[in-house]
């Protein structure tokens, strides 16, 4: 059983074919849950996939999600020149592999890692797989600094905010290492250095610290964290490094925020991923891992494969996948360069502050963030509005747009917001239409609450 399995599919149930799709004599139905029996002719095949896929929503007026939605069609045309190409074939496909190191390059001198050649990373499926590898990476590395002092190595912990993105709950428990969260409170819904240190001790790999949280798109104070640590240090306490998962931050920071000191600046950050196909500008599955330094990456997780009648090292969970996200991610740092980013990101950051300002403006919404971190900020509804903020998300799907309703996490779950994730392609037009349709909507909420208001007050009464 799949693991999204869909209960109401019977065992023989079939997919009708458009009458003018099949010519007469074929086919007519083709089954959904088993393999067919006989091939169909291609163009039929492409209809009915197509055709099935209208159902997912429109990728552009999806305000959920941080993946990229949209490139030009050279990058498009590229993607499709080397979707046949696999990435872990350097010996076939060694300019592949070329243009990989380059984006390590120019990842590993963007977020300041030091020295001309420092800075050691590679791609990976997303930033999930990059949390995998870093996370090992911080592992084995206390790992082998306990057993040289002679302790014992049984009980690794992580440091974190509850805020972080699920990779992290998954790394601590495909590999064993207790997660350690801080929880949120009052008006603080990410790490602080004041909450993390109290959670470090002998046993703990490292700190996460996310740049830019999903839950409200906040940045975390690295530095302020790492700091932090480093007074531990001197006090005597364990020496803990920092990683940081900048999945969003790690390309947006870098080109509107350059003062912000966040990355290998900071001595303690051995670390950093982010998600090529997020703010990165690349179609989905496509993240980055990169090392301060050859130290901070035991040599013992690196494996060699071919390579032009040599030897490349790699690190990665998968073996096989198309290189065609990383030939896309050159494509873009050479097309845009520092100076279209910062354009990119800019216009990004322009449209969620022109955006939350309005929403603020409305009247039943408070926000908790304005996108002046990432483009990225959530609200929630006055409590006495008389409708929830999952009455206002499902008012706007019906106009198509998703905006997604959430709780946070403990120990302000009692808080529920909405959240909106400002991407390259969300014009400023756009936003104004979002914000008239929220404003008619508000408008019927508030109407229908009110309508129901003399009935409640009623049936309170009544009990
Ligand atoms: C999206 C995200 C992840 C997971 O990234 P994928 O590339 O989707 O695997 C991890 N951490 C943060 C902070 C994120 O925003």
């Amino acid at each position: 059983m799949p693991l999204h399995h869909r209960a109401h599919d019977a065992a023989d149930a079939t997919i009708a074919i458009n009458p003018l799709y099949a010519r007469p004599g074929e086919t007519q139905t083709v089954p959904k849950l088993h393999l067919p029996q006989g091939e169909l002719p291609p163009e039929l095949a492409y209809q009915i996939v197509h055709d099935e896929l209208m159902l997912d929503g429109n990728a552009r007026l999806n305000l959920a999600t941080f993946v990229t939605t949209w490139m030009e069609p050279q990058a498009q045309r590229l993607m499709d020149e080397s979707l046949d190409k696999n990435v872990i074939d350097k010996d076939e496909y060694p300019q592949t592999a070329e243009l990989e190191r380059r984006c390590v390059h120019m990842l590993a001198g963007l977020w300041h890692a030091p020295g001309a050649h420092a800075g050691v990373g590679c791609s990976t499926t997303g930033s999930s797989e990059a949390a995998m590898l870093a996370g090992l990476a911080l592992k084995w590395r206390w790992r082998q600094r306990r057993r040289a002092a002679g302790m014992p190595v049984d009980k690794p912990n992580l440091v974190m905010g509850i805020n972080v993105q699920v990779c992290w709950e998954k790394f601590c428990r495909y590999w064993d290492v207790e997660p350690r969260y801080v929880p949120m409170e009052g008006e603080r819904r990410h790490l602080t250095a004041e909450t993390a240190v109290p959670l470090c001790d002998e046993n703990t790999i490292g700190v996460v610290a996310v740049l830019g949280s999903t839950q409200d798109g906040s940045y975390e104070p690295v530095a302020a964290i790492a700091a932090a640590l480093q007074q531990l240090v001197t006090s005597g306490g364990p020496d803990v490094p920092v990683h940081v998962d900048a999945a969003s931050g790690g390309f947006i920071a870098p080109f509107i925020q350059p003062d912000l000191v966040w990355d290998f600046r900071i001595d303690r950050v051995v670390s950093i991923n982010t998600s090529g196909h997020k703010y990165g500008l690349v179609y989905p599955g496509v993240g980055w891992v990169i090392w301060r330094d050859r130290e901070a990456l035991p040599e013992d997780l690196i494996f060699n494969v071919n390579y032009l009648g040599g030897s490349m090292p790699t690190f990665a969970l998968n073996f096989s996948r198309s290189g065609a996200n990383v030939i896309a991610q050159y494509y873009q740092l050479l097309r845009l360069g520092f100076e279209g980013y910062r354009r990119v990101q800019q216009a990004c950051q322009d449209t969620a502050l022109h955006l939350s300002a309005q929403i603020a403006k409305l009247g039943p919404f408070k926000l908790l963030t304005d996108g002046s971190d990432l483009p990225v900020f959530a609200f929630t509804v006055e409590p006495d509005a008389g409708y929830s903020v999952y009455d206002v998300s499902d008012a706007l799907r019906k106009r198509g747009w998703q905006v997604p309703a959430y709780t946070l996490c403990a120990n302000l779950e009692s808080i529920s917001v909405l959240r909106v994730v400002v991407r390259n392609g969300f014009s400023r037009d756009l936003a104004d239409l979002l914000v008239d349709d929220l404003k008619r909507e508000v408008s019927l909420l508030k109407h229908h609450a009110a309508a129901q208001q003399p009935h409640a007050e009623r049936q309170r009464f009544h009990h």
